[in-house]
């Protein structure tokens, strides 16, 4: 209770949670939301009125019903934590999405935004500085902030799985020195695994990292890491000769180049660069874990971060639809709305139940990772699951908004090139079936 007392404190919204705690108070007397709606207009509060459907409209009652399936009785505890970041994502994220893919600028003021509301601490414990909340919440508030705009939510999520790494095989030293301004959003992190020529197959990546004395030498290139640039500490995977090794590299050591940013189709304000390493120096200290053992690292991390990419993809595909049933219900053709016709009705029928399903699996894989079991697999699964989800989703509902769905004008296209990348980034879905089919038949 406390930890969510401090998350409140932390998002400086306590005049709404003073409104909600009123309004579950009405809710509980009066047993329908109905009522709530006119008591409020009546009394002229158009302001909470409008918080309310606003609140309605991010948080969704089949995210609510979802969370609650797999939360139990420990649901109604972060309830209203979830309440309160879909309104901070509804009135501080989501103005200004549609404008940051249009100009294609990384989302700063966004992503601090998002830090001071303590997101990255969530599923952190309280000893490292985190706010010791189950990862499922993580992921819940992954999914409504990538509701609002993707760019923002893909920088924080590369910098979750970095995170996530520190805390698994960081010692009590990088815990201090990087994890806690990390997961605080003092510093953002990056992912550096793809090289050149090695993306699918990572192990054959070619940088090298050599322990001289008291520091390691690092040579080499990656390739497409997210945040570069605007990242102050690089999480780099590279060959030693024990194997591989995740090494710390700070933005400002010397010998790091970082190329100029990539344009691609969607995400378009996140940032895309490739990085050079030339005889690049860092401490010692500076090894995450033990030599040797950086790519089962960079794979355990993955893992994790597939789960994130899942719940990205949800959100998006979600947006897309709340979309498209608006305008079914407006548009007219023939006579009558969009909503009337039958094949209309059967594809947003076919769109909610494919969504409802890939939230269900992810929530499934977030709930074995949350509660140290075994979640490779799941991982995998809601991820192949979600994001082609998110992908035929969103195809879909540019399809239903017709010719306005294709113009710049509409805000649908966007979805649907974000959601492309959910298919590629962390693990292609060819990539995907392996690692699942290898569970299930071993090895090929
Ligand atoms: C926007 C964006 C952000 C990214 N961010 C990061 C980041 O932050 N950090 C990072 O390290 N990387 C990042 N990446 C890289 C991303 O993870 C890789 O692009 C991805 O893993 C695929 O690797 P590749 O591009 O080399 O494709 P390839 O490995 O060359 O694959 C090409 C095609 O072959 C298929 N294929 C490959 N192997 C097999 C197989 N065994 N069986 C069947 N099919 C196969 C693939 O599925 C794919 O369709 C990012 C990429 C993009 C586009």
């Amino acid at each position: 209770m406390l930890e969510i007392l401090a998350f409140a404190l932390r998002q400086e919204r306590l005049r709404v949670k003073e409104y909600l705690l009123i309004f579950f108070s009405l809710a509980r007397a009066s047993h329908s939301w109905l009522c709530i709606g006119k008591h409020f207009s009546l009394s002229s509060s158009h302001y909470w009125v409008g918080i309310l459907s606003a609140k309605m409209a991010l948080y969704s009652v089949e995210q609510q019903k979802a969370l609650s399936a797999f939360l139990g009785n420990r649901f109604d505890e972060f309830n209203e934590l979830l309440e309160g970041f879909g309104e901070f994502v509804e009135e501080e994220i989501l103005p200004t999405a549609e404008e940051i893919d249009k100009r294609a600028i990384f989302p700063k003021e966004n992503v601090e935004k998002v830090f001071k509301q303590g997101f990255a601490q969530i599923p952190f414990p309280i000893n490292v500085g985190g706010l010791g909340l189950p990862y499922l919440v993580y992921i819940g508030c992954m999914e409504i902030l990538s509701k609002a705009c993707a760019s923002t939510a893909i920088s924080l999520e590369i910098h979750g799985a970095v995170c996530d790494g520190l805390l698994q095989f960081g010692t009590e030293l990088q815990h201090k020195k990087y994890l806690g301004p990390l997961i605080r959003g003092e510093k953002l992190g990056a992912f550096c695994l793809t090289e050149p020529d090695s993306g699918s197959d990572a192990g054959a990546m070619k940088t090298k990292a050599e322990l001289v004395g008291d520091h390691w030498l690092i040579n080499g290139s990656k390739m497409y890491i997210t945040n570069s640039g605007v990242a102050d500490i690089y999480m780099v995977f590279a060959r030693t000769k024990n194997g591989y090794a995740a090494i710390l590299v700070p933005r400002d050591a010397k010998g790091l180049k970082i190329g100029a940013n990539i344009p691609k189709l969607g995400l378009k304000g996140s940032s895309l660069a490739a990085l050079n390493f030339d005889d690049v120096e860092v401490p010692a200290e500076n090894l995450l874990g033990e030599d040797g053992m950086g790519f089962e690292y960079a794979k355990r991390m993955l893992y994790g971060g597939r789960i994130a990419i899942a719940a990205m993809s949800v959100g998006i595909a979600q947006i897309a639809f709340d979309k498209t049933v608006s305008y079914s219900k407006e548009r007219v053709a023939f006579g009558q709305k969009l909503s009337k016709f039958q094949i209309t009705r059967s594809k947003i029928a076919e769109m909610a139940t494919e969504i409802e399903a890939a939230r269900l699996s992810t929530y499934f894989a977030a709930s074995l990772k949350g509660s140290g079991r075994e979640f490779e697999r799941e991982a995998c699964e809601a991820k192949l699951l979600s994001t082609e989800m998110a992908l035929k989703v969103c195809n879909e509902a540019i399809q239903m908004h017709g010719g306005y769905g294709y113009t710049d004008e509409a805000d649908v296209h966007r979805h649907w090139r974000d959601a492309k990348l959910m298919t590629i980034g962390e693990g292609t879905s060819e990539i995907m079936k392996v690692i699942i089919a290898n569970h299930i038949l071993g090895p090929e």
